[in-house]
């Protein structure tokens, strides 16, 4: 494995960053993960333009052009040899003092770690996961953005262990107002009477390159797709409810807050949008 830091590789067990990188005392950062499908990197310009977004937010100067970017992002992959796998882009505030002053970090760094990803057994694409409603609502655009893709993923942190904690893979967090925002690290759909719902993005929702995704492939699919403010009531009641997100792709929840949904299995519409997806990003 050979990993980029600021334009040089190194072997895994040399790939090391400062301790006074501010990345790593303070969550002082942003990220991407992305995906390598059949050698080809998917989305690559849209998580890119995420990542910039996210860097804008937090007037993280990237020290490198886009352009400049995305060609060390496709030769870290070449130079990986990978086929199908996972890319973690890090651009971190960089060295600085103790103190949380970002100013006084002179560069950003720039860390490219291609990997590989799986987040679920197999046998939960079937079967479907359960969850629960987390206690903690997710962080509100008063506090910070959600939208900005930071290092800082502490509020998600502390849901999964309370999901963890009574033997559920994933927690649902809801807004401060209640209503349903996303998961730790995915964004949620579900599926009533054939249309596809979503929370809107103003309900700290990421928004998500799968979650984009699996609603244009839902559209040319003829279902109906609506961003809408969704409650607890109407995903225990929905037909289906499914999660997305570049490491889980597409993963069918079978049980929300010991509620059964739908059938209990995956559902007709979330195993055709699976395949969908998978026919389009290995095509
Ligand atoms: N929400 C959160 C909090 C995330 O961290 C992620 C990324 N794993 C997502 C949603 C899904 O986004 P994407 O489809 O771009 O991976």
């Amino acid at each position: 494995m050979q990993i980029y830091i600021n334009g040089e590789y190194y072997e895994k067990e040399d790939a090391k960053v400062s301790v006074f990188d501010h990345g790593f005392l303070y969550g002082d950062g942003v990220f991407e993960g992305i995906r390598i499908y059949s050698g080809k990197i998917f989305k690559l310009k849209e998580h890119l333009d995420r990542l910039y977004k996210s860097a804008k937010a937090l007037m993280l100067e990237i020290p490198l052009t886009p352009d400049e970017l995305k060609k060390d992002v496709e030769d870290a992959v070449k130079r990986n040899q990978k086929e199908n796998g996972y890319i973690r882009l890090v651009i971190s505030r960089g060295e600085g003092d103790l103190g949380v002053n970002p100013f006084l970090c002179k560069k950003a760094s720039v860390i490219i770690i291609v990997g590989d990803i799986q987040l679920y057994p197999e046998k939960y694409y079937t079967e479907g996961i359960s969850v629960i409603t987390s206690s903690l609502r997710r962080i509100s655009p008063d506090c910070f953005d959600v939208r900005i893709k930071s290092l800082n993923y502490l509020n998600n942190a502390l849901a999964k262990i309370e999901a963890a904690q009574v033997g559920c893979m994933e927690a649902i967090m809801l807004t401060r107002e209640g209503y349903v925002a996303e998961c730790t690290a995915d964004n949620i759909f579900t599926v009533s009477n054939g249309v596809l719902y979503t929370p809107c993005l103003t309900d700290c929702a990421l928004e998500g390159i799968t979650r984009n995704f699996v609603m244009e492939i839902a559209e040319n699919a003829g279902m109906t797709v609506r961003e809408i403010h969704l409650t607890q009531y109407d995903l225990y009641n929905a037909d289906e409810c499914f999660l997305t997100g570049t490491g889980a792709e597409l993963i069918p929840v079978t049980k929300i807050d010991g509620r059964v949904i739908g059938s209990g299995r995956s559902g007709k519409w979330t195993q055709k949008l699976a395949e969908l997806f998978h026919e389009a990003v290995y095509m």
